[in-house]
């Protein structure tokens, strides 16, 4: 098996090392920064193959644009002869699995939390359903970010670097084009990408709450989480569930109501620069990671945050 990663600036995206690992250390990356970024997977690889891909593909268009139609084309050939191809189920590496699959006339797997070659496990219905199938021979797969974990030795070398060549020539022409990047909505922002996030957990009284926990947040710039049992009361839909079994998310500040710390929701945080959390309960784990630890009802702090910010008080 393969890990194929694509890289945006020197940066791995959330799930790549556990990709990585998941293929025992055979890896591909490509996009921008690739060598920069290899170095992130010191312990997890021992040779990373590198298919740097310059400025110009991600740049034509518009900053940052990813073209997966012209990169699965590309990468299509070089992966004819790797039977077994799995990508973190990043942004990037769900919209580049398919493409690849479908020119490489194999099924995907999507959302796998487990793959090797002779089984693979998928998480289906809001992870309460594990639908575990034979992957045949040949396939492609992406793996659910922060929910296999990786181990990685300290002081290991970074990996030694394979250049791979990757001639992307005029096919650009294939993908969808561009016309306007929008700034993003904090409403509707993938999680992972969110850099403020507001957090609600049971200590929230009522779904009304949560809705009020979204207004707090766009009034602060913030994308709404949850919890998971939030998200098992229908409060807030699965994509917002913050977790092992949810969304990976790494914001600047994370603002947690009513929420007690729980690992499998702390293992999904990340490393959030300023964490506030209110919580009737003063020593909680979520009250122990917090910044700024406000004992106090999640419920009447919303409303009062809410009145204030309305009037203009907060800004
Ligand atoms: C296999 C597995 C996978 C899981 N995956 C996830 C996952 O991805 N994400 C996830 O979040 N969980 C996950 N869980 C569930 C996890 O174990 C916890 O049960 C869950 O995170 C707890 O959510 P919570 O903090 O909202 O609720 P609770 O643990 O019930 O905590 C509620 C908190 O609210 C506080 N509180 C109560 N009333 C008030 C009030 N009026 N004002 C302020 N605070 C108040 C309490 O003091 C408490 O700290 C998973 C569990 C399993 C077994």
């Amino acid at each position: 098996m393969i890990a194929v990663v694509v890289v945006r600036s020197g940066q791995l995206p959330a799930g790549a090392a556990e990709a990585v690992a998941e293929c025992d250390g055979r890896a591909m990356l490509v996009g921008t920064g690739t060598v920069e970024a290899a170095a992130g997977l010191a312990g997890v690889s021992a040779e990373v193959a590198c298919a740097e891909l310059g400025d110009a593909p991600l740049a034509t268009g518009g900053a940052g644009v990813f073209r997966p139609a012209a990169l699965a084309a590309a990468l299509a050939g070089l992966l004819a002869d790797e039977p077994m191809v799995v990508l973190p189920a990043s942004p990037d590496g769900r919209d580049l699995a398919p493409r690849l699959a479908a020119l490489l006339h194999r099924p995907l797997w999507a959302g796998a939390v487990q793959v090797t070659e002779a089984r693979v496990d998928l998480a289906r219905n809001g992870s309460t359903e594990l639908h575990r199938v034979s992957p045949g021979a040949a396939f492609v797969a992406t793996l659910q970010p922060g929910v296999r974990g990786v181990a990685v030795a300290a002081g290991a070398a970074a990996p030694a670097i394979v250049q791979v060549a990757v001639n992307l020539g005029d096919l650009f022409e294939i993908d969808a084009k561009v016309t306007e990047v929008l700034p993003p909505d904090p409403a509707t922002i993938d999680l992972a990408e969110a850099e403020r996030i507001v957090g609600g957990g049971a200590g929230l009284d009522s779904t009304e709450r949560m809705a009020q926990l979204s207004r707090v947040g766009l009034a602060l710039g913030a994308s709404m989480g949850a919890t998971r049992v939030v998200t098992d009361r229908g409060w807030a839909p699965h994509a917002r569930q913050i977790g092992t079994t949810g969304v990976v998310i790494d914001p600047d500040l994370y603002l947690a109501f009513g929420i007690s710390g729980a690992v499998q929701h702390t293992s999904g945080l990340g490393n959030p620069q300023h964490i506030i959390s209110v919580n009737t309960d003063g020593h909680c784990p979520m009250m122990q990671l917090a910044d700024l630890a406000i004992t106090a009802d999640a419920n009447a702090t919303l409303a009062e945050l809410e009145t204030l910010l309305s009037s203009g008080a907060g800004s």
